[in-house]
């Protein structure tokens, strides 16, 4: 057996796109000492929490807490605002937008699939795993939808398994054209805190995030942000839900606690990662990520291979996925640069198992990490005998040599 002691010499490089490298500062907030959840400091805490995760969402409504992985977050978003049949219209995006799918059939809701049909010829992968969704396949279906049957549209924002953001204004605008009351339910569990989002300005009505990812914390709180209408969809629907009902938490969370236990030592965490940020600022935050995801793919096409996302409008800021030649295992080729280099990067995800690998950018992520991340996947790529054109490490020094952020901050 493995031993989870062995320590190779130096850091071991988390390239996979999330759970992300959870910065020191981080965990040393982890270390507090675990105080009683309904003492006088907890409140404190519990309200810089909340007041933290609404400007992070960029809302003014109640953001909910759970000490679950993110899916536990999908299961109450779709809990708490919908009833037994309902009919819901679910984008396939990738391997995430198909899970939540999953998830709503055994709940014993109604599911429809919407998505762009047909295979690429030169990879073979589907089309709608390289490409966002596209609002007018969503407001095609909802003028049909007279009745106004379909209670909810359900939409991956940044589709970790394949490396594609898309525009979720845009669906908000598409739901708004066709007239149509459905909810709008969006998962930025890897995008919040890396890439651009607005709970409030892009009429989101649910949105479910996680820890492990843009926030750079470990993997164990997740979150529903919450709109007033999805509020109101609350009060009326149906499908069984204790654990996750908003109503309670909410109350409490007005005073500052929870009416059970919370994750104290993560919620320390989380409030540093809100500080950190903050301190960055969201926007440079954001301008960052993309820096990097740019340098990232620079790499990819230098090295002459495809990126799984085939539209350069909504590439993401927050991993991007490779294609390996066809005949070439990225299995084998991800285990090689493991054993070798001490790098993790991430699987392909069903349809892709084998076909691609996924370079995570996100969190506590710089130029020279990102570096050291393609320096070990160029090494492996050509021990795996695949055929480089170039070097994607000179090619991403290009682009970070030539287009300089300001990573020294010195007071005054
Ligand atoms: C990571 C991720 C999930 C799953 O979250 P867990 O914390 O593993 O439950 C769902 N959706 C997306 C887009 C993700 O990136």
């Amino acid at each position: 057996m493995t031993s989870l002691n062995f320590h190779p010499a130096g850091r071991h490089v988390l390239g996979i796109p999330g759970p992300s490298p959870v910065p020191d500062r981080l965990l040393r907030a982890m270390s507090y000492p675990t105080i009683d959840h309904r003492g006088p400091e907890f409140g404190v805490l519990g309200h810089r929490v909340l007041a933290g995760l609404q400007r992070i969402f960029q809302t003014r409504h109640p953001v909910v807490v759970y000490p679950a992985s993110g899916t536990g977050a999908w299961e109450a978003a779709l809990t708490n605002v919908l009833s037994p049949g309902d009919a819901v219209l679910m984008y396939e995006t990738g391997h995430f937008a198909s899970l939540w799918r999953k998830m709503a059939e055994r709940l014993g809701l109604a599911p429809e699939v919407v998505a762009l049909p047909g295979i690429c010829p030169q990879t073979g992968l589907p089309n709608s795993w390289r490409r966002g969704v596209q609002p007018d396949l969503i407001e095609r279906r909802l003028r049909e939808d007279g009745g106004h049957q379909i209670k909810a549209v359900c939409v991956v924002h940044n589709e970790t398994s394949t490396g594609v953001t898309s525009d979720i204004a845009a669906v908000r605008r598409a739901i708004d054209a066709a007239g149509h009351p459905a909810l709008l339910l969006v998962d930025t569990i890897s995008g919040l805190a890396s890439a651009d989002y607005r709970h409030d300005e892009w009429g989101v009505d649910v949105t479910v995030s996680g820890s492990q990812k843009g926030l750079m914390l470990p993997p164990g709180i997740s979150f529903n942000a919450v709109s007033p209408k999805a509020l109101e969809a609350a009060r009326s629907a149906r499908l069984p839900k204790a654990f996750w009902a908003w109503d309670e938490i909410i109350e409490i969370n007005k005073t500052g606690y929870w009416p059970y236990t919370p994750n104290t030592n993560l919620l320390y965490a989380l409030v540093e990662a809100v500080d950190m940020l903050e301190t960055e600022g969201l926007s440079a935050v954001f301008a960052r990520h993309q820096r990097l995801g740019a340098a990232c793919r620079a790499a990819v096409l230098a090295w002459g291979l495809d990126v799984q996302c085939a539209d350069p409008a909504v590439y993401s800021p927050v991993l991007t996925g490779v294609v390996v030649p066809q005949g070439v295992d990225a299995d084998a080729v991800r285990q090689l640069i493991y054993e070798r280099f001490n790098l993790s990067l991430g699987t392909g995800l069903s349809k892709l198992k084998g076909r691609m690998f996924r370079i995570g950018h996100l969190g506590e992520c710089n130029d020279l990490s990102l570096l050291a991340a393609l320096s070990g996947c160029e090494m492996g790529l050509k021990l795996a005998g695949v055929r480089l054109q170039g070097s994607g490490v000179a090619a991403a020094m290009e682009v970070l040599q030539h287009s300089a952020t300001c990573q020294a901050r010195y007071p005054g």
